[in-house]
């Protein structure tokens, strides 16, 4: 399946990617709206981590095997089994973060809207590419399959 790869020799800590998953999974879906009206409810699905100089893009690797998806005690957490994305189907999160705990990157958020829910990066699947790789500026995100490499 294609996933997102990172390239940290070309991240230079613009959080651009950060800002786009956002407004992407706002309720406006517009940068200013989400950034003017949205403010508390936002929450990036790709986190930048920095250490010294060096920055990179941290987001859900959609394991194989997930762990977060034997964990989830509600069935919200899935694999497709077509596409290979896992996702969070909000209606049916419980709020036990057990999926946060068993997660070995630290992909999993604790959504900060009223309802105690868990928020992933969804690989933006009605996007042929995901909006960070599509917005950054330097090319430190790719979406592709390994073996086309
Ligand atoms: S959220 Fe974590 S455990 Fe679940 S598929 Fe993504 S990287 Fe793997
Ligand atoms: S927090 Fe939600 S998605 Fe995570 S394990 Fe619990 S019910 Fe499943």
């Amino acid at each position: 399946m294609k996933k997102i790869y990172i390239q940290e020799e070309y991240c230079i800590g613009c959080r651009l990617c950060e800002i786009y998953c956002q407004v992407k999974h706002s309720k406006s879906k517009k940068i200013i709206k989400a950034f003017k009206s949205e403010q508390g409810q936002l929450m990036p699905r790709v986190l930048v981590e920095e250490i010294g100089h060096n920055s990179f893009a941290i987001q859900c690797r959609h394991c194989v095997d997930a762990p977060c998806v034997d964990a989830c005690i509600s069935g919200a957490m899935k694999k497709n089994i077509s596409t290979g994305v896992v996702t969070c189907d909000q209606d049916k999160c419980v709020g036990c973060w057990s999926c946060i705990m068993v997660c070995p990157y630290g992909a999993i958020s604790k959504d900060p809207g009223e309802r105690k829910i868990a928020s992933k990066c969804d690989l933006c699947e009605d996007e042929e590419i995901p909006v960070c790789v599509s917005n950054c500026p330097n090319e430190a995100l790719k979406f592709m399959d390994m073996e086309d490499k």
